[in-house]
């Protein structure tokens, strides 16, 4: 029997499926292919799968363009509050933490859970095992930036509708704070070796509880990774992609369906089923790339071997 023709190393990067504005988007489109590029740079250089994810997660959190650590969205009590979580595609092991307040790196903190007693971390639990590793802390106002600020008092001022959901699908419109929500990051790789590892961070939503969880830590909604299979994460109104089980149905589509089919047949069968709004990027196990939203944009970028340079999502859909 022929050999199947070794792993073609792939990464693919999100920054959020929302209504991004016109003058928004270049910020976006820029920082999506910078961090495709980091991960690019690990997986070129032989680099694992988990490394590729967390230089471009990494990368993503520190940029306040986005909607994870410097620059994520305000609780209603004012406060930032991240989820962030990795898989391994080797043996499906997740590291994963919510609700952290004073986290440098929530996606650090995920990836160092990752094979250890817990899956998942949160709150206070997690922010001393974070420091017990030696990780990087920072006070939570570190994490604000000035459009936040400035948007959460618009919404205590009840300039910005409650209802998170409506925010994915509204058009761009009014001043900047009223906009919303924000992109969440995340990233899928596979390396020479097979191995495929996704992972995500976040602030969430903007003016959720504090306390709430979205789909970006729990596997199988917010991310999901099986070298058997392939992988995949998501990004967008988390409530719809928890009761989706959004990337695992999307992975589940690698059986029979290419990866772009799969990617747009889950958010299909998600717009059917829960009438979510989100978006889907998917790589399967010999490297092909994917991706699908049902928001009005999803900044996206890849990279394989074929290209010169990531490929960045055009103006349009
Ligand atoms: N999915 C994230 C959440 O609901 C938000 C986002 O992707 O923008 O927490």
């Amino acid at each position: 029997m022929d050999k199947p023709p070794p792993p073609r190393p792939a990464v693919i990067v999100h920054g959020g499926a929302w209504a991004i504005p016109d003058d928004e988007w270049k910020a976006h489109r820029e920082g999506v292919a910078r961090a495709c590029a980091a991960a690019w740079g690990v997986l070129a250089a032989n680099g694992a799968a988990l490394d590729a994810v967390e230089a471009a997660v990494t990368l993503l959190e520190e940029d306040p363009t986005f909607d994870a650590g410097v620059g994520s969205v305000l609780t209603r009590d004012g406060v930032v509050e991240m989820d962030a979580a990795v898989m391994d595609g080797r043996d499906r092991g997740v590291g994963a933490v919510a609700c952290v307040r004073t986290i440098r790196s929530p996606f650090r903190a995920a990836r160092s859970l990752l094979h250890a007693e817990h899956v998942m971390l949160m709150g206070e639990g997690a922010e001393r095992w974070a420091r017990e590793q030696g990780l990087a802390t920072c006070d939570n106002a570190d994490f604000v930036v000035e459009r936040e600020r400035r948007r959460f008092e618009a919404m205590r001022a009840g300039a910005v509708p409650a209802d998170p959901r409506a925010a994915f699908d509204r058009r761009p419109s009014g001043p900047p704070p009223t906009r919303g929500p924000r992109g969440t990051v995340g990233c899928v790789a596979i390396d020479r070796g097979g191995n495929i590892a996704a992972g995500g961070s976040t602030g969430g939503t903007p003016g959720k509880r504090s306390g709430r969880v979205g789909d970006t830590p729990i596997p199988g909604a917010g991310l999901w990774a099986d070298n058997r299979e392939g992988g995949a994460a998501c990004t967008g109104w988390g409530e719809g992609i928890l009761r989706m089980g959004l990337a695992r149905t999307a992975v589940s589509h690698l059986r029979d369906a290419s990866a772009q089919d799969a990617a747009w047949l889950s958010i299909r069968e998600m717009d059917a089923r829960v009438s979510g709004l989100a978006g889907v990027i998917i790589l399967s196990r010999d490297g092909s790339i994917g991706f699908g939203f049902n928001t009005p944009r999803m900044a996206v970028s890849y990279m394989d071997g074929e290209l010169a340079d990531p490929w960045v999502i055009g103006n349009d859909r």
